[in-house]
């Protein structure tokens, strides 16, 4: 996505992509929904933030590589940090629209439990069956004031992958794992699914910045 510098200052394109959280099927009648959060001391966010609602802005795309496999009958291991579960998001609303759900394990890491997006939408699935998923969010910061009442897992994502591969008999033999998110989260999850016996064909990963860069530093793709 786009947008424009502020008023007064020089004129400026700004450019960040985002995942799609919406299926394909619906992009010609509804658009694109996407689920992005202001990166405080970022520079394309805040000044999204900024524009007022219905403020005109260009995208280019879709495009990527992020995609599933056709016609996998694996269990789908989809692992994220933050607003990294919006693709899966996307391709479980796909697969609904195609009415071919696929098994599906769902981990998701938030510091704080408001920050778990689509939960409602997720969980409702899980209750009622209307898609086959297993949803385990996991909150890194349990005993921080805003998590009080928390009852779930605890501890970044990529620390429960091991233990929940083992509680779900997750195995290379039936599984493709999909993990997007923070880079250094990427990287663990990967290491453990590797060291599990996983090729690296089965592990596919959408990192949402380069490891190592911090809002504010040098390397955006303005
Ligand atoms: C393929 C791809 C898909 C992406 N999809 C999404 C998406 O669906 N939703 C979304 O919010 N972002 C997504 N991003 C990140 C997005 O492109 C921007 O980097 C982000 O919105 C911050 O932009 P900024 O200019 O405000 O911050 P910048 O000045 O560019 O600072 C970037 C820094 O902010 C931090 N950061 C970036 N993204 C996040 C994030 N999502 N959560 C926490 N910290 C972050 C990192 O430290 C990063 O180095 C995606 C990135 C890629 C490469």
């Amino acid at each position: 996505m786009f947008v424009e510098g502020e008023a007064g200052a020089p004129p400026r394109i700004v450019q960040r992509p985002y995942s799609v959280a919406s299926p394909p099927a619906v992009a010609g009648s509804d658009g694109y929904e996407m689920y992005v959060r202001l990166v405080e001391g970022g520079l394309f966010t805040p000044l999204l933030w900024r524009l007022p609602l219905g403020h005109r802005m260009r995208m280019i795309g879709p495009k990527g590589k992020f995609t599933l496999e056709p016609d996998d009958d694996r269990t789908h291991l989809y692992i994220s940090s933050g607003t990294g579960n919006a693709p899966f998001v996307a391709m479980m609303r796909q697969l609904l629209v195609d009415g071919a759900p696929r098994r599906t394990i769902f981990l998701n890491g938030v510091s704080y439990e408001r920050d778990l997006g689509y939960r409602e939408l997720i969980e409702g699935w899980e209750r009622d069956g209307g898609y086959p998923v297993t949803f385990i969010p996991t909150v890194s910061r349990p005993t921080a004031p805003e998590n009080e009442g928390w009852t779930g897992r605890t501890g970044r994502v990529e620390s429960i992958v091991a233990p929940v591969l083992d509680e779900l008999s997750l195995t290379p033999a039936d599984t493709i794992a999909y993990i997007c998110g923070n880079p250094d989260m990427i990287i663990a999850a990967e290491e453990t699914l590797l060291a599990r016996g996983f090729r690296e064909e089965q592990v596919k990963k959408e990192l949402y910045w380069p490891k190592g860069k911090e809002p504010g530093g040098p390397g955006g793709t303005e």
